[in-house]
């Protein structure tokens, strides 16, 4: 006899869900969790306003090898379940610009009600319980803690999250588990993650945010690009619209076979390059110094940073470097700076309908820990509220 039918390993939003899910079949579920509180990435998501969901979820959002899975997931617990969800937590919620959060603007809210619902369904939960081992015994498992404490269960689901900001509890210590029962890892990177580039604009404007067209460019050849917010800093760039397209660069990056990485940065985007020139010339002709007529286009810190462009009166130059502006990439930031991993458990080791390995049966994985990764707008924790339901349901 075990001492559970299931024990869901990690906390976060993915384990949470799982635990009530399989709580809600039936089932006795022990939820453990190594820190001493559940949940800390949902505090930390969308800078504490936790954009939990989107208002256009599907498949088209998520990494190319894992659109199957993704559908046949949402198709289970997509949108419409994830919002009817949280309504019977007590959750409002509201939309911003296709982003869903809760209407109190607090993630607090949205583990708080959370972990209400835990405590209702009397779903029992370990803190400070750091999984070490899991061996397979009979029919089930055993789980083993860090203080060697050991307990027996049939099904177990894995939630132990990805690599990204291994503060708040997730290190990518799990993935040992699932490459112990021959699950195949494929290989982490960090994602929606700050850019390393080395150029002098970005010494020059360190601090300096604005509105930009970035384009990612891998080996020569332009493979996304995102509107939005572009922040010079000392080691490179970072803002919304680098975070959007950093995957496909952090991948070329830093998976093997590494490949060569830049940005093309259009820093007026407003205008086109003729009005850009109409512009400038028309300032010239108002007497107006040429190191003056940047101002009013781009932000001032501008005239130091192209004052030698200025200085030569070299018209073309300035327009290029403001609206083609290339920055060579060295790399990325690191995985505490990451929102995302990239990576993870390969997905065609688990089954589409339930997330039960194919590999072992009673073992289920679900969250960031699999090789999932959605664009930034709230399609991360949308995977994770919807896999660990799914999961949870173990049928
Ligand atoms: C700063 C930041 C902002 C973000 N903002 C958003 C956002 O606004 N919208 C969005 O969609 N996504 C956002 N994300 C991503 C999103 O939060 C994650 O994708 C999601 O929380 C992953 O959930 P998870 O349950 O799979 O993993 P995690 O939340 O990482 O949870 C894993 C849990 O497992 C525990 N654990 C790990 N190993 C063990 C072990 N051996 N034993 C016991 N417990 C263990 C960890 O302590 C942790 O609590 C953000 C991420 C970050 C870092």
């Amino acid at each position: 006899m075990s001492d559970y039918e299931t024990v869901v390993i990690g906390g976060g939003a993915a384990g949470i869900v799982a635990a009530i899910s399989a709580k809600r079949k039936g089932a006795g579920v022990l939820l453990c969790e190594k820190n001493p509180s559940l949940g800390r990435k949902i505090l930390a998501s969308g800078s504490g306003r936790c954009n939990l969901l989107n208002k256009d979820l599907s498949e088209k959002y998520y990494n190319a090898g894992a659109k199957i899975l993704v559908k046949s997931i949402f198709a289970k617990f997509g949108r419409e379940r994830i919002k009817e969800f949280f309504k019977e937590l007590g959750l409002e919620l509201y939309a911003e610009e296709g982003r869903i959060f809760p209407i109190t603007n607090q993630a607090a809210s949205v583990l708080r009600v959370l972990e209400i619902e835990l405590k209702r369904s009397s779903v029992a939960v370990e803190f400070n319980f750091e999984v070490v081992d899991i061996k397979a015994s009979g029919n089930g498992f055993t789980v083993v803690s860090k203080s060697r404490k050991n307990i027996s269960c049939n099904k177990i689901i894995i939630t132990g999250g990805g690599k990204s900001y291994p503060a708040l509890g997730s290190d990518g210590s799990c993935y040992r588990f699932a490459r112990q029962f021959g699950h195949t890892i494929i290989e982490p990177v960090p994602s929606a993650v700050p850019i390393v580039a080395k150029d002098r604009l970005c010494h020059f404007l360190q601090g300096q945010k604005i509105f930009a067209n970035a384009k990612g460019v891998i080996e020569g050849k332009v493979i996304n690009e995102a509107g939005g917010e572009v922040l010079f800093t000392k080691y490179g760039l970072s803002g919304t619209a680098i975070l959007d397209i950093s995957r496909d660069l952090s991948v070329a990056l830093n998976r093997h076979p590494k490949k060569e990485a830049s940005l093309l940065v259009d820093m007026a985007p407003s205008i086109t390059k003729d009005e850009f020139k109409k512009e400038l010339t028309r300032k010239l002709n108002r007497g107006i110094p040429c190191e003056d007529t940047l101002t009013g286009i781009l932000p001032n810190k501008f005239k130091l940073a192209m004052e030698d462009l200025l200085k030569q009166k070299d018209l073309n130059g300035i327009i290029n470097s403001a609206k083609e502006k290339i920055f060579k990439v060295l790399g990325t930031r690191g995985w505490n700076e990451a929102e995302f991993t990239s990576g993870g458990i390969a997905v065609n080791e688990v089954k589409e309908s339930t997330l039960e390995s194919k590999l072992k049966k009673g073992l289920y994985f679900a969250g960031e820990i699999l090789d999932v990764d959605g664009e930034r707008g709230g399609y991360n924790l949308a995977w994770a509220w919807a896999s660990g339901f799914v999961a949870g349901l173990m049928q």
